[in-house]
């Protein structure tokens, strides 16, 4: 058996690799080490959750490698300066920090409701334009760049590899069409800016390559490269962000080191809201807040997100929804009755066998591609099973410490099973003003209810029930005398 906290590898991990647009084995360039980089958040507004689509299968990933032992290095970055942040500063007449660290503290808080841990290193823009500054100069002195009106250009034709993650069709953009919404002069259409100057009254940093700002794609390489080094294990992003961004973030890199920035590149595909593209316009965009102040629990909305997985489109309905919110009180359930039940000696109908099983199949699942589906298959088919042993006598103490270990492995990744909910919200101010109901205080009710029945003193033990009902905990009296309970 394993032992508690062990890795779980028990399969060679198989992702795939925009780069070669194949699966490949997943191995490190050291031994027993990843190197990752993620895309983060513009923060000039609160996240919705087709950004929280990505996010959440990054932390999958993430807590996927730990669990399989690797030593995982993950840096992701807040671009807090760009277009829109200067002209919405600028319109409320506060400076981009003040305007952006209000968004930037309501995406930590986000993350956190939803269970998605923080990398190594976040990375602000903003604190990183002398190596952004270097990395131009890099490329400047390569001749990868022109200026123009004293903004400076990297010059796509003299990185003949341009294309190669995206395999974009660049033949078809003409000269003098705009895929950058810059408004300056430019040798291509398909060049971009790497440094803007700044425009009368925009904000800037006075710098040796002139004054202004940075264009958003040097930021990832430059961060990137600064925390990891110039060459990544994985990069990861949504599928919009194959082209321009991540294209432009390896002629930048690879321009200026002559050595492959990311070995892997892995990016989850779309989220579709009801069928429908999530848009504004159509009344279908929901931040995830949006959500909470609809009544669902943070645990439901990362179990719809994380379920599907993250290469193919997610639809997301309120049915799913739904469904996700019953699943995860399905998995509760089951830790409840595993935590407080009371089983007879050893593992009569071996159980533990099949536990090592529902591990073997769950990491099977995780491990190819990530397949988040089939590893949630593999522990509700494990559950059902459990419960009914546990129903006919045939599940024994052994098999309640195996099956412990298996959903500890199974909260490690996908991080429902603990019921935090009612604290989480909280947090984020939803949920009303009443202390969240702890185990303990749970429990210690509960001995006081079980000390009033043995004394007959009925008229208490109910009072007792009441009270917790009215705090939406449930009480199953069980023919062994034990007390199982759970929350509404
Ligand atoms: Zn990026």
């Amino acid at each position: 058996m394993r032992e508690k906290g062990e890795p779980v590898a028990i399969h060679e991990l198989r992702l795939h690799n925009t780069l070669s647009g194949k699966m490949e084995e997943f191995v490190p360039q050291r031994a027993g080490e990843v190197k990752m980089y993620t895309c983060g958040p513009t923060v000039y507004d609160y996240a919705h959750i087709g950004n929280f689509r990505t996010f959440v299968f990054q932390d999958i990933l993430r807590r996927y490698l730990k669990q399989r032992g690797l030593k995982l290095t993950h840096a992701m970055n807040l671009t807090d300066v760009d277009d829109r942040i200067i002209a919405n500063a600028a319109a409320a007449g506060v400076g981009i920090r003040e305007y952006t660290e209000k968004y930037a503290q309501a995406f930590f808080a986000d993350c956190k409701a939803v269970s998605v841990e923080a990398p190594e290193f976040w990375v602000r823009a903003t604190d990183h334009i002398p190596d952004m500054v270097q990395l131009i100069e890099r490329l400047q002195k390569k001749t990868f760049t022109y200026g123009s009106e004293g903004s400076i250009y990297y010059r796509i034709a003299k990185f003949p590899d341009y294309g190669k993650l995206s395999k974009i069709d660049l033949t078809g953009i003409q000269a003098g069409a705009r895929v950058d919404n810059d408004r300056y002069e430019k040798e291509s259409a398909r060049d971009f800016a790497l440094w803007k100057a700044p425009k009368p009254g925009e904000h800037f940093w006075e710098t040796e390559i002139g004054p202004g700002r940075p264009g958003w794609h040097i930021e990832c390489s430059a961060m990137a490269m600064k925390y990891l080094g110039e060459t990544l294990d994985i990069h990861t992003g949504g599928i919009d962000l194959a082209f321009p961004h991540h294209e432009n973030e390896i002629a930048q890199s690879e321009g200026a080191t002559g050595k492959p920035f990311a070995r892997y590149w892995l990016h989850a595909e779309h989220l579709l809201v009801e069928g429908e593209k999530m848009s504004k316009s159509l009344g279908n965009f929901f931040t995830m807040r949006d959500l909470y102040e609809k009544g669902y629990k943070p645990s439901a909305l990362r179990y719809a997100l994380a379920s599907v997985p993250y290469r193919r489109q997610l639809n997301f309905t309120f049915d799913g929804l739904q469904q996700a919110t019953s699943s995860v009180e399905r998995i509760r359930n089951f830790a409840d009755r595993l935590r407080q039940g009371k089983f007879p000696a050893g593992s009569p109908a071996n159980m533990k066998g099949r536990t090592a099983k529902a591990l073997e199949d769950f990491d099977a699942g995780l491990a190819d591609d990530l397949n988040t589906a089939v590893a949630l298959a593999a522990t509700f088919d494990f559950v059902r099973e459990a419960n009914i042993a546990m129903d006919n006598g045939g599940f024994g103490q052994e098999d309640a410490a195996a099956a412990q270990e298996f959903l500890a492995a199974v909260e490690q990744i996908f991080a429902v099973v603990k019921d935090n909910d009612a604290e989480k919200l909280k947090e984020l101010g939803f949920g009303g003003v009443e202390e969240a109901v702890t185990d303990s205080w749970i429990e210690e009710k509960i001995s006081g209810r079980q000390a009033a029945r043995q004394r007959r003193d009925f008229a208490k033990s109910d009072e007792i029930r009441k009270e917790l009902a009215e705090h939406g905990i449930i009480l199953e009296d069980s023919k062994d005398g034990s007390v199982r309970w759970k929350r509404k």
